[in-house]
């Protein structure tokens, strides 16, 4: 009898601890989804367009042409922003000097990035989210400043996106920081992407997210003239560029070399894209980029930061550095005509659930652990609390090792469990959430010993 009644009540604070976790969505983010619009969009697109050549090295003193046009521009919409943002948002440009490198940088000069940084509301919270497009646009030589370079896609669409979800939620307040970024250079090698990492490490930034946007905006694909406008590929890193041996030995202890920080963050994105947009799902690619080619999320991987690059599922490279013209019945030149702007909506709304849902979210866990010490063919986590303050609980994530996502999530508020899965059997990582369902970036567990 006695033993009966143990039981009885073990089960019962069992399955009261651990519960499956149920999806909760925020009204507020559902409602700016709805604001970001296709035409908006557009119009911003054909607005960059209408400057001729965005060329990094193009005109600077024009105010119709050119890419010191474009920056005005940019800067002028930031500052629109702004006014409606109770003073939270600020526009800059952050002018630097490139040297010449007798490669793609032909004389001194000086570049400017174009920022629209809305300010966390926590003064305890040092947290960054950082959105970039890139400005500056080219055509099939790298170098010719001169020829109209309309770049629509690559990457006018990139930068609506930033602009939008700038004007959208800098209407709202977040806890942490969100910088949205249009840079320049980056057809020169990713020079003011750069420029900002090293800006953002010298400083010690708390870089959580940095999202590349780079050509979210074409649905059909060059040579097998595939249409598909209802997935988006996400390239996170595999190894951390700047992995020490430490980190190595790590890595290979607990099989972690597909849970880089990057990887993760990119899986964060299919989890909330999937749940606030209609008809997009994540693709998750497990490189960094694709081949032959680099993006602005690079740098700040290279620096040591959690980046990755949204680029649509398939590209179109009769309209990427070309030159306009017609050439055996083909119309070349990355025009706004070939663009699908509610494709370019989905994208930047997947960007708005990220950044909104991160912006929002509580720190992650700290110090999370899985124990080792024993044979057993359940999973035992611990971690601590942010900051060492309550929460209103915890997601544990746990996927099969041979899944690329995902695949069951727990509820806690402790900050321990013991699952019954074998941890030989399964990844986990741990994240803290909010009542609204907006939940940290998970943290891969190290094991206690
Ligand atoms: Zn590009």
């Amino acid at each position: 009898m006695k033993k009966t009644v143990f039981y009885t009540v073990f089960a019962f604070l069992f399955f009261n601890q651990i519960a499956i976790s149920q999806v909760v969505e925020d009204p507020e983010i559902k409602k700016m989804i709805t604001e970001i619009k296709a035409e908006n969009l557009e119009a911003t697109v054909r607005k960059l367009v209408s400057f001729g050549t965005r060329h990094t090295l193009s005109d600077t003193k024009s105010k119709t042409r050119g890419i010191g046009a474009a920056q005005q521009w940019v800067k002028s919409e930031f500052d629109k922003y702004a006014l409606e943002s109770n003073g939270r948002l600020t526009a800059a440009i952050d002018y630097f000097t490139v040297k010449a490198d007798g490669k793609r940088i032909n004389k001194d000069s000086q570049l400017g990035n174009v920022m629209a940084t809305l300010k966390g509301t926590d003064p305890n919270d040092n947290r960054v989210l950082i959105i970039s497009g890139h400005l500056d646009s080219r055509v099939s030589d790298v170098m010719n400043v001169k020829s109209d370079a309309p770049g629509a896609n690559d990457d006018a669409s990139g930068v609506a996106a930033v602009m939008e979800l700038a004007k959208v939620m800098s209407k709202r307040a977040f806890p942490a920081t969100i910088i949205f970024v249009a840079v320049v250079g980056e057809e020169q090698g990713l020079i003011g992407a750069r420029h900002l990492a090293e800006t953002a490490k010298a400083a010690n930034w708390n870089i959580v997210a940095m999202l590349n946007n780079d050509m979210i905006g074409n649905s059909l694909s060059s040579g097998t003239n595939v249409r598909d406008n209802t997935q988006i590929r996400v390239f996170s890193e595999t190894i951390p560029f700047l992995e020490t041996e430490e980190e190595a030995k790590m890595r290979k202890a607990t099989s972690r070399d597909n849970d880089s920080p990057s990887r993760l963050l990119a899986r964060y994105i299919k989890t909330v894209t999937e749940q606030y947009v209609d008809q997009l799902t994540v693709k998750l690619v497990y490189r960094n980029d694709r081949f032959l080619r680099g993006g602005d999320h690079t740098p700040f991987s290279q620096n040591g930061f959690t980046a990755v690059r949204f680029c649509e599922m398939n590209e179109n490279f009769d309209h990427q550095h070309q030159d306009l013209r017609t050439e055996n019945g083909i119309k070349y030149g990355d025009l706004v005509e070939f663009m699908d702007f509610d494709y370019l909506r989905k994208n930047t709304c997947s960007n708005l659930a990220t950044l909104a849902n991160l912006a929002w979210s509580p720190k992650a866990p700290e110090n999370v652990g899985i124990e080792v010490k024993n044979l057993s063919n359940s999973s035992a986590l611990s971690w601590n609390a942010p900051e060492e303050k309550v929460q209103y609980g915890y997601q544990i994530l746990m996927r099969e090792t041979a899944s690329s996502h995902w695949e069951k999530t727990f509820f806690v508020k402790d900050t321990k469990v013991e699952i019954p899965y074998s941890k030989d059997n399964y990844f986990f990582a741990i994240q803290t959430v909010d009542a609204l369902g907006h939940a940290s970036l998970p943290v891969f567990p190290v094991p206690i010993r």
